[in-house]
Parts: C-alpha cells; structure tokens; sequence
C-alpha cells in the first residue's frame, strides 16, 4: 500500500512502520458501531486497538483502525468494597494511580502495565501474582452490528492463563466498552513475588506494593516510549508433570512454579536466557539484555525482524529444552488477525 495512507507507527508500542487504509478515533459506542458498518459496507477488516501494546502488525493493514477512546470512570461505594465502572479507553496504570490516589487498594500489582482497560479482560493481563480476573466483576461488550451492549459477569468471561472468551466467541463483531472492577475495603496484600517478598507483612502498604512493582518493573523492562516492545513476547510454558521431571531431571535450576492441576508452568524468560539469546538480534530486532522474555525494536526493525527472531527463540529453546513457545502477543495480518504460533513455526 502507498504511503498517501497513515502510518501505525504512533499506535503499536513495538513501533512497526506499517500503514492502515484508515485509523479513526472513537469516544462513544456510536462511533464504534457506525465504523464497524462502514467496514462492513465496504467489505473492509476492522480492528479495535487500546494502546497498541500486545500487537504485532505483520504488513500493511487492509481495513480501519479504530482506537478506543470510551472514557470515564464511575465509582460507587458499598459496605464491603468500592464499585468502578470503567470506560474501556482509559489508561490501565492511570486508573491504577487513580485508585490508589483514592485509597481504594486492589491494583497495585498490576502497576505500570501498558495499554486500556478495555484491552485488559481481553488477555487477563497479569503480574505480581495479581490477574484481572481477581477484581473484575463484569465487561461490558457492544454488538457492532445491533449496537445492543451486553453485560458479562466474570464467571462468563472464561479467563485463563492470558486467555479469555474475548480472544474466542467474542473476538469478532463485537467491542468492550467498559470493565467493572470490585476493590474489596478488606486488603489482601500479595507479596508473592521478587522484592515484594523482602516487604513487612504486618505493616505494607498497598502503595509500598505499587512502589516495589513500579521499581522492578523499570529495572527489567524496557519502557515502550523509549524502546519499543510489547512487554512478554510469550506465554510461559505450562507442562505436564512427567515432561517437567523430565528437565528438571537435566536442568535442577530451572524456576518451576507448579499449578493447582498438577501441571507445571515454566519461566519462558530463563528458558530463553539458558540458549544465550539475551542481545541476540536479527536485523533491527534484539532480545532484551535485561529480560529474555522481551522482543525489543532496536533499530527501526521491520516485522519480518521480529517474526524471524521469534522463529529462532522457538526454534533454540525447542531443541533445548523440547518445550515450544507460544506468542502472547497477537499478530495481525493484512485482513485481520492470524495464528501467532503458525506464523513463527
Ligand atoms: P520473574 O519475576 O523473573 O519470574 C519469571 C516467571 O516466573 C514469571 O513470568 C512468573 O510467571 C513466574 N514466577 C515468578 N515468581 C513466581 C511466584 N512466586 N509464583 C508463581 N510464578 C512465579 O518475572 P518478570 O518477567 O520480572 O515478570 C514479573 C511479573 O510481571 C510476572 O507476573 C509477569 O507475568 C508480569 N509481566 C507481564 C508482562 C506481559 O507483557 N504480560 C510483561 C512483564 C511482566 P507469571 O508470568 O505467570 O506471573
């Protein structure tokens, strides 16, 4: 495509120099449900972005951009918690200061993680022992056809492991307009993880937490406005029981983290670290020296950089370790999204 259409460099946190037939804005449902009709009229793809941190623009982009600005944050108090109702373009670490700001406790290990709300349900985002699914209450989705909206209580939303029904049933013809978050008064610190473990329980405080979050995470990650990168780059591996002895047999090191299924999930960052891969780079792409889990853009790299560095960590760690990776982060193709693991098999 020429270059008269406009670039998704601003909007994809990796920094790919792809061009979009088009890139709008929308700040109601109205506007989402009137571009999902033009694009329907004109037999065009459509995709909905929040901050652009968890994609990966393989080529130009055939269809409409749309970038979810629905904003606004209502809260309601009850005895036992603080209700919010979320619109789904706001910031995820502004509504995280936000909260703390208003002494509600509940998001401070989520911290400093990149993109929308709207965008968190979708991959129930995760750090520090804390996953969205723990405060959500519900997501409110719109029918772009119908413009009816439709409200799913969290038992609904099928959340996994960087999964939800938002990637499956709910991925196409549908957006999410707003999450209802539940901060309960009764804190439940999690001190779980790294430097939150070395913390006083008897005495933390949910802004300690949000400290100590906010200083590992600056320490390890590169930040997306300087480097570009889509934070974790893969899933960590979860394997069965027998598969897991098999590397703990070879490996005694390797930090293993056991699920309440009997299965074990495995560091993808130290699996990658053990095949020396930290500052390998192929083109203008590069592993993080910092966090082997990270794919940075280095050097003005192309998507082909980056799937072909993806391609190689799967290929080394495979061979180590008989463990293959998976993307976490979503690859979108000219007409929409593809399969992530196919395009880097
Ligand atoms: P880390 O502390 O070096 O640990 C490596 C991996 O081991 C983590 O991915 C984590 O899995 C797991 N782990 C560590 N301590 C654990 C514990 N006490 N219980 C269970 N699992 C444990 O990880 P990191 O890369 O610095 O990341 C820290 C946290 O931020 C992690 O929760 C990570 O998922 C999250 N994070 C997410 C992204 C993203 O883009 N999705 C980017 C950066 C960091 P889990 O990932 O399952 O927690």
């Amino acid at each position: 495509m020429s270059s008269q259409y406009p670039s998704l460099k601003p909007f994809n946190t990796l920094g790919i120099n792809v061009v979009a037939r088009d890139i709008t804005t929308a700040k109601t449902i109205a506007d989402l449900c009137d571009a999902w009709q033009t694009c329907q009229q004109k037999n065009m793809p459509f995709i909905l972005l929040g901050g652009g941190s968890n994609v990966l623009f393989l080529e130009d982009y055939h269809g409409m951009v749309v970038i979810n600005r629905l904003m606004g944050i209502q809260v309601e108090e009850k005895d036992d918690a603080w209700h919010l109702h979320v619109g789904a373009g706001e910031n995820w670490h502004h509504l995280v200061e936000y909260t703390l700001a208003q002494g509600f406790s509940g998001l401070e290990n989520l911290a400093l993680i990149p993109g929308c709300v709207g965008s968190a349900p979708i991959q129930n985002i995760g750090a520090y022992g804390v996953e969205l699914k723990d405060v959500c209450e519900y997501v409110d989705i719109v029918d772009l056809q119908h413009g009816q909206i439709k409200r799913l209580l969290a038992d609904a939303c099928q959340f996994g492991y960087r999964d939800s029904l938002f990637k499956h049933a709910y991925r196409d013809g549908y957006a999410i307009t707003a999450v209802g978050i539940k901060l309960a008064k009764t804190w439940h610190p999690v001190m779980t993880y790294g430097e939150l473990t070395k913390l006083n329980s008897a005495t933390v405080t949910p802004g300690q937490i949000f400290d100590g979050v906010c200083h590992m995470r600056r320490s390890k990650l590169p930040d997306p406005e300087i480097t570009g990168n889509v934070g974790s780059f893969f899933k960590n591996p979860v394997v069965d029981a027998i598969e897991a002895s098999e590397i703990l047999h070879h490996y005694p090191d390797v930090p293993h983290y056991p699920q309440t299924n009997g299965a074990v999930k495995l560091a993808a960052g130290w699996l990658i670290d053990q095949c020396h891969l930290k500052g390998y780079r192929i083109g203008g792409a590069a592993v993080h020296r910092q966090q082997a889990l990270v794919i940075i853009n280095e050097n003005n790299a192309t998507s082909q950089d980056i799937v072909a560095l993806a391609h190689e960590i799967r290929q080394r760690v495979g061979s180590k370790f008989n463990v293959l990776l998976e993307p976490e982060v979503r690859f979108i193709g000219a007409m929409g999204e593809k399969d992530a693991t196919e395009v880097i098999s």
